[in-house]
């Protein structure tokens, strides 16, 4: 559970685990997909490596 400013109903809502969507773990952490309780999608960036997606490097796929 977390909570989110949701820009379409304009509240701040508690996210539970049954809203979220999917899950998606890239080179800048964890990004929650969620669906808001006004409905609308939704999309949460978490995890370590949240502090330095501002200056990370561009996108490159490990080979
Ligand atoms: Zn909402």
């Amino acid at each position: 559970m977390f909570d989110i400013h949701c820009p379409a109903c304009d509240r701040r809502q508690l996210v539970f685990p049954s809203q979220i969507t999917a899950m998606v773990n890239d080179e800048q952490g964890i990004v929650v997909m969620y669906t808001c309780w006004c409905g609308a999608a939704g999309a949460w960036r978490t995890g370590a490596a949240q502090a330095d997606a501002a200056v990370a490097p561009e996108h490159v796929l490990a080979s």
